[in-house]
């Protein structure tokens, strides 16, 4: 089976679509590869193009926040990845045939890094991964099985800057029910299984609560 640094290796050289063109070099994702939490945007933006990492920038300020408060963990004890791996020019949404093309990476990101829990973060990532077309507002506020793991659909931190304080406190209540999954499941989780894991296992106090419904997510 390929590692996570073959398909990385892969990625960085794909002109599979016409977003190589316009890249500076593609974006395949930044975190712990054995991590029991994945992180899935939409695509990279013109800082993240630019250093080679999602989530930097204000956005990834916000996240990083959000992680630290809520799980307990900063973004080397998650992966980090996002749904296409070059930026769109002037950060326009990716179109179908280029989410498409660069699905296989995902998929194998999915596949490789065998998350327990999955957090989408936008339209995009919740809409391709849990194969629907509703809405980020109607998906959020529950939890849907995705192959052997779980998937948390919710807002993407830009989304939640221009949102303000509302939808701030709609990501952390999504982030706390990823928590949650990762608790209820601790029994799981071997022995040392990383800080997530030790967070889990630490805390008590988690609230209870964590909706699961379909339709199903299929990792692909
Ligand atoms: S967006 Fe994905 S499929 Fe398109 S060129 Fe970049 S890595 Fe390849």
């Amino acid at each position: 089976m390929e590692s996570l640094a073959e398909v990385r290796a892969e990625a960085l050289a794909c002109t599979r679509c016409g977003l190589a063109g316009g890249r500076t070099q593609v974006v395949f994702g930044v975190g712990n590869p054995g991590a029991d939490l994945l992180l899935v945007g939409e695509g990279p933006g013109r800082e993240e193009d630019l250093r080679g990492e999602p989530f930097v920038g204000r956005s990834g300020k916000l996240l990083d926040t959000l992680l630290h408060q809520e799980l307990g963990i900063d973004r080397t004890s998650c992966y980090i990845a996002n749904v296409v791996k070059c930026r769109p020019p002037g950060n326009r949404d990716p179109r179908p045939d280029e989410i498409d093309a660069c699905r296989p990476y995902l998929d194998a990101q999915v596949r490789l890094i065998a998350p327990r829990v999955v957090v989408t973060l936008g339209n995009f990532a919740a809409r391709t991964l849990l194969g629907t077309t509703d809405g980020i507002r109607r998906l959020r506020g529950a939890a849907y099985p995705f192959g052997t793991a779980h998937l948390v659909p919710t807002y993407h931190p830009a989304a939640a800057l221009r949102g303000g304080a509302e939808v701030v406190a709609e990501m952390r209540a999504d982030l706390v029910r990823a928590k949650a999954l990762l608790i209820g499941r601790r029994s799981e989780l071997p022995a040392g299984g990383g800080v997530l894991a030790a967070a889990a296992r630490r805390d008590e106090q988690v609230p209870d609560g964590t909706a699961a419904r379909g339709p199903a997510g299929q990792r692909r």
